[in-house]
């Protein structure tokens, strides 16, 4: 487990933080022999050419350090990413940085650019590592609940959260857990709010092509003014179903992409070296891996909410990412963590209490987070056990 309250060793930075619950359901689903429908992360790996790229690397001599900043043929895959995709021009030297998966990115980008006791307006329900490095980076979390059933952003709630004290705005689209995927109007407001309190927005946006139906991801960067005071971040993990490589990247402004490589140079120094020319081989050549798999979560992603359908709960359908969100109330639990740590010994399968990601503890009360990144006959297989289970308290 990760840190604890009552350790008293540990430094103030890390108190109160409780470990990652991926981990701890991911290791309930090993204990336990049930179907992890928890953490989100692929049953199947990326493009076959991706692997032999890194195989290749690895036999050729891609094995001293890297770069700090990343290889250059990956920083130039990311900057002609950013421009086939959405319009946006890089200077790959100067405006593109790996990470060691966005985690780092997000990690780098808070050190580099909160100071303790300023205030971060952050989405709530928040990814967990938001919490524990805004409150690292010595930062004040002010969340802006997106809540049920449309998940939708306040903007009345986002103009109150922010105060003299605000130094950034962490937004996260598509979100998870909830699968919103912010439209046009809603990033305008977020737009307005920065210009307006000279703010700096750092978007999360590792599920940016993972969007389904008609929706469509924008990034914030590409609205007017907004480049200058925004840092993005993705990452390969998502998009090319290699969780585990964390080769990820932020971009954005000269100034913004250097603070955050002043921390993350102390972070790591740089990234898995091998694994950046198959991530540019990745963005280079197989777009259309990512586009089938789209399509290919969209159907897992309705087969889901009907079978969850069937049971007597609420399911809340996404729009993005690979998680769909059910209230489970009605089996009279006092909370989701109680109901998915039943779950196993019940109906043989892990998912994911969302109170993790909240702080408003009434509306994350109920919440559990399902993951259909998963092979068909896993999601079958999901849906039969659940739907055979007495899932009562
Ligand atoms: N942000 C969000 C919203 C995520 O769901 C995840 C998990 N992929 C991450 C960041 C971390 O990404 P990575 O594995 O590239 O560090
Ligand atoms: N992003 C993944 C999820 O939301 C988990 C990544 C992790 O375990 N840190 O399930």
């Amino acid at each position: 487990m990760a840190a604890s309250n009552s350790d008293d060793r540990l430094a103030d930075r890390l108190r109160g933080i409780p470990g990652t619950i991926f981990s701890e359901m991911s290791a309930l689903a090993v204990r336990t022999g049930a179907l992890n429908m928890g953490q989100g992360f692929p049953d199947r790996d990326g493009p076959e050419s991706v692997v032999e790229s890194a195989v290749e690397a690895l036999r050729t001599g891609r094995n001293q350090y890297a770069p700090g900043i990343g290889v250059p043929e990956l920083r130039s895959a990311i900057a002609a990413h950013q421009q086939r995709h959405y319009g946006i021009t890089l200077d790959p030297d100067s405006q593109v940085l790996v990470t060691t998966g966005a985690t780092e990115g997000i990690a780098a980008a808070l050190l580099a650019l909160v100071d303790p006791g300023d205030e971060v307006v952050v989405l709530e329900p928040f990814y967990d590592s938001y919490t524990a490095m805004i409150q690292m980076a010595g930062g004040v979390r002010r969340p802006v609940t997106l809540r049920a059933p449309d998940f939708r952003l306040d903007v009345d709630e986002l103009r109150g959260a922010v105060s003299d004290r605000t130094r950034l705005i962490l937004l996260n689209s598509p979100h998870n857990p909830t699968g919103t995927v912010l439209t046009r109007s809603e990033l305008e407001s977020v737009a307005d709010v920065a210009r307006e309190h000279d703010l700096v927005v750092l978007t999360d946006e590792v599920y940016e092509h993972l969007v389904y139906d008609d929706h469509e991801h924008v990034p914030l960067a590409t609205l007017p003014g907004m480049f200058e005071r925004t840092v993005s971040i993705s990452s390969a993990g998502k998009t090319f179903s290699f969780t585990g490589w964390k080769i990820g990247w932020a971009t954005g402004p000269r100034e913004l992409v250097h603070a955050v490589e002043s921390a993350k140079q102390w972070l790591t120094f740089c990234s898995g070296s091998p694994l950046q020319p198959a991530i540019a081989h990745a963005l280079n050549h197989e777009a259309g891996y990512y586009d089938g798999l789209a399509r290919e979560l969209e159907k897992k992603r309705d087969r889901l909410c009907e079978g969850l359908g069937v049971l007597d709960v609420d399911v809340f359908k996404p729009q993005g990412t690979y998680f769909v969100t059910t209230d489970v109330r009605r089996y009279g639990y006092r909370d989701g963590l109680e109901f998915c740590l039943a779950l196993p010994e019940r109906a043989g399968v892990v998912a994911i209490p969302s109170q993790a990601f909240y702080d408003d503890a009434e509306e994350g009360r109920h919440k559990v987070r399902w993951a259909f990144c998963k092979e068909e006959d896993v999601i079958e297989e999901g849906i039969r056990r659940l739907a055979a289970a007495e899932l009562g308290a």
